[in-house]
């Protein structure tokens, strides 16, 4: 019986430096698989020009390197894969799967799902979104860090976007192509994106690729806040100078003891005391201190 190797990924916006949350992520999807004896990609997604930082992708990198985090094969782009997207799309198209949108935010003001408006439109037209025609109605996966889920995804989400109208590829596409031309087997990431996956398991489906385990992990606020740590309220970027520091706290919220060290020795030590059961059923984890320097 042939095994799928474990393979997981962290896959960053370089829309600024990497702050408290996302080195938590990159620890934890790092961390349950090298304890599965997994490789672990990294994969820079920047496709949304508007949104990036200069600097942020090379800025990202170096606080990985500078807490152990050491990444399998070389990093990807995601503004390589243009001729992968298009190609995906073909293939979409040819299933009759896509349909063109000219809907203005301002007809879909309000809704929380897209009313099918533009399903009729088979063909590119000029000056439109493209978006996937949703067919599954029930949908149920069993994620590894919240438990069964399940949604009706045609009634909760519906036909999603997956080329926007000024011609960007949507993260959605984006990034279920990728995790299928790299093999990706876990896809271990916040629960913030647990909505997502919905739309990105029908774009499975109609790829006829077969699903990754999922594992969505709890989001990090500040102390005593109900805000998570981002970018737009302004996390602070991490520190590479206090990498032992960030990587104790990141262990403390995971209920790993480990010695202060040089970080790929205290990787080492947490990998062999990683357990997924210490973030079940967990949505949020605070920040035990105010200040993070
Ligand atoms: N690029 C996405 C983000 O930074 C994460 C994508 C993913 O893990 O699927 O939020």
């Amino acid at each position: 019986i042939p095994v799928t190797p474990y393979r997981g990924r962290f896959a960053p916006t370089p829309s600024g430096p990497l702050h408290f949350g996302s080195l938590f992520a990159a620890v934890i999807s790092y961390l349950d698989a090298r304890a599965h004896g997994g490789q672990w990609l990294v994969r820079i997604e920047d496709i949304d020009p508007p949104r990036e930082q200069p600097g942020a992708a090379a800025a990202i990198l170096k606080t990985l390197e500078a807490h152990g985090l050491g990444w399998d094969e070389t990093e990807s782009y995601q503004s390589n894969n243009t001729e992968r997207y298009l190609h995906n799309l073909n293939v979409l198209q040819q299933r009759q799967r896509l349909f063109w949108c000219r809907c203005s935010r301002k007809d879909l003001a309000g809704l929380a799902v897209y009313p099918g408006t533009c399903r009729d439109n088979l063909s590119p037209m000029p000056d439109s979104a493209i978006r996937l025609a949703v067919t599954s109605e029930q949908d149920c996966f069993d994620d590894l860090f919240q438990g069964t889920q399940h949604a009706n995804i045609k009634q909760q989400y519906g036909d999603v976007v997956v080329r926007r109208r000024d011609k960007l590829f949507a993260y959605q596409l984006a990034v279920v192509c990728d995790d299928i031309a790299d093999n990706i087997s876990h896809i271990i990431r916040g629960i913030d994106l647990m909505d997502s996956t919905y739309w990105q398991r029908e774009l499975y489906r109609g790829f006829e690729q077969s699903y990754p385990e999922y594992g969505h992990f709890a989001v990090i606020h500040s102390a005593g806040s109900d805000q998570k740590l981002s970018k737009q309220n302004l996390a602070a970027a991490v520190n590479d100078d206090r990498a032992q520091q960030n990587l104790m706290q990141v262990f403390q919220l995971l209920e790993i003891e480990a010695e202060p060290a040089p970080p790929l020795e205290m990787l080492s030590q947490a990998t062999g005391q990683w357990q997924r059961s210490k973030l079940f059923k967990k949505c949020t984890l605070h920040l035990p201190t105010v200040t993070l320097e």
